[in-house]
């Protein structure tokens, strides 16, 4: 496999998507047209702080696929986005669709900001006017945005009414993770974590290690690394490390108890536990380490100390070729983020299909559909993988990679 020196987000798609080409045997023509996005926007986003200051932002949205549906992805509020990892980011989520068999292509956007120094008047001006920005290329048949960092069910709620505003009536499928009330699925809160929760569920059964008991750590504490958490704490298993920005904590008595007093104190410096830093909580004595941050936790300098029999990837892009080199030589078994945390998109996708039909479904359907779908992936990826002698992540992004392929032929090239 070919190694880059500086390795982006965007090199590890790259290379990822080269090694899928490869092991397909796809042609230069494919791998010419599955490693160009299709849309690339990038928009000025001048915001009016509550001091009366303008302030002007970079905000992004790429649109890599609509070879299968309309393309679908999160938006993202970080000080660190920029088009190169918005690109790389709308390329995963394009892969992940396809192996999940959703008909969605693929899509990601943000803003580079920091949600955290923006009051809530800030960040309702800010999303709606990137919103607006956006707007000509989005809609419930064009793109769908969806939470991501920074993000919550608040921005879906402020860019379906911009949206509907400008078209002079409602419409709630312009965007997932909405509120309920909105039109939000039961269950979309909690999707992708409870996807990881699975994936972990059937590496652990992969491997003949009993859930029951079996220990985890995870890396970020937002929307995905707590339901990740407490989902596998609700099942039995023993989650002893949890860390976000500021850090890890450990000895804590359950996540249960944890997030009461992270969501008092914004902080995980529980009375009574122990800190460890981000390094520390990578490379724990566990079973499962979950990353559930941000790209690039793993990588050639944190891969050799990582002593965790199986890392389920909650996060996009956590892991580099080269850490997935060391990782691999170390007979750790990964589970790829398209398939790990390809629950959200899921859910998001029911939710889609509700809005459509105005008709909603139950939390037991949701969930019970929400399985099908996750074990039916995890199922392919498995033989794939076993079949080929290949990594569970070289599997998943065949079969995603090949299922857009072959909708490219079957489409033809217009004109
Ligand atoms: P979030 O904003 O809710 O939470 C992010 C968490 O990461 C926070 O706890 C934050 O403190 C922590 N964090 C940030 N920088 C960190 C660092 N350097 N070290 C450790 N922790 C750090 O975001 P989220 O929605 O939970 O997304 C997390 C990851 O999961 C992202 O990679 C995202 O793309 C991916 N993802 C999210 C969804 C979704 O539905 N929200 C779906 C699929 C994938």
């Amino acid at each position: 496999m070919r190694l880059v020196a500086k390795e982006s987000a965007l090199d590890t798609a790259r290379e990822q998507l080269q090694r899928a080409v490869e092991l397909l045997e796809l042609s230069e023509n494919d791998w010419q047209t599955l490693s160009t996005p299709r849309r690339i926007l990038e928009v000025a986003v001048p915001l009016r702080r509550d001091n009366g200051d303008v302030e002007m932002y970079k905000g992004f949205r790429v649109q890599y696929s609509t070879t299968r549906g309309p393309s679908k992805g999160g938006v993202r509020f970080h000080p660190s986005i920029d088009m190169e990892e918005t690109v790389a980011l709308a390329m995963l989520m394009t892969w992940k669709c396809a192996l999940t068999n959703l008909p969605f292509g693929g899509a990601k956007g943000g803003i580079a900001v920091d949600a955290k120094d923006l009051s809530e008047r800030e960040n309702e001006r800010l999303t709606r006017r990137y919103t607006s920005e956006i707007l000509p290329i989005i809609g419930p048949e064009r793109d769908i945005p969806a939470p991501d960092v920074g993000t919550d069910e608040r921005n879906m709620a402020w860019m379906m009414d911009t949206y509907s505003v400008n078209a002079g009536y409602s419409v709630p499928g312009v965007v997932t993770g909405k509120p309920i009330v909105l039109g939000g699925s039961l269950g979309r809160t909690s999707a992708t974590g409870d996807g990881v929760v699975i994936s972990t569920i059937e590496a652990l059964k992969a491997l003949g290690i009993d859930p029951k008991g079996a220990t985890v750590a995870v890396q970020g504490f937002g929307k995905v690394g707590y339901w990740t958490a407490i989902g596998l704490e609700n099942l039995g298993l023993k989650v002893v490390a949890v860390s976000d920005v500021d850090g890890g904590v450990t000895g804590f008595q359950s996540v249960a108890a944890l997030w009461k007093y992270f969501s008092e104190n914004r902080s995980l410096n529980m009375p009574g536990t122990d800190k460890l830093t981000q390094e520390e909580l990578l490379h724990l004595n566990v079973d499962v380490l979950i990353p559930a941050a941000l790209s690039d936790a793993i990588t050639e300098k944190s891969a050799p100390g990582i002593r965790a029999k199986i890392v389920v990837e909650g996060a996009n892009a956590p892991t580099t070729p080269g850490g997935d080199q060391i990782l691999a030589s170390n007979k750790v078994l990964v589970v790829p983020d398209i398939l790990a945390n390809s629950g959200g998109v899921i859910v998001s996708y029911f939710e889609w299909v509700q809005d459509k039909q105005n008709y909603f479904w139950s939390a037991e359907e949701v969930k019970s559909n929400l399985n099908d779908i996750m074990m039916r992936a995890i199922k392919e990826v498995k033989a794939l993988s076993a079949a080929k002698k290949v990594s569970w992540r070289e599997a998943a992004h065949m079969i995603g990679v090949g299922r857009v392929a072959e909708a490219h032929k079957l489409r033809g090239l217009y004109p």
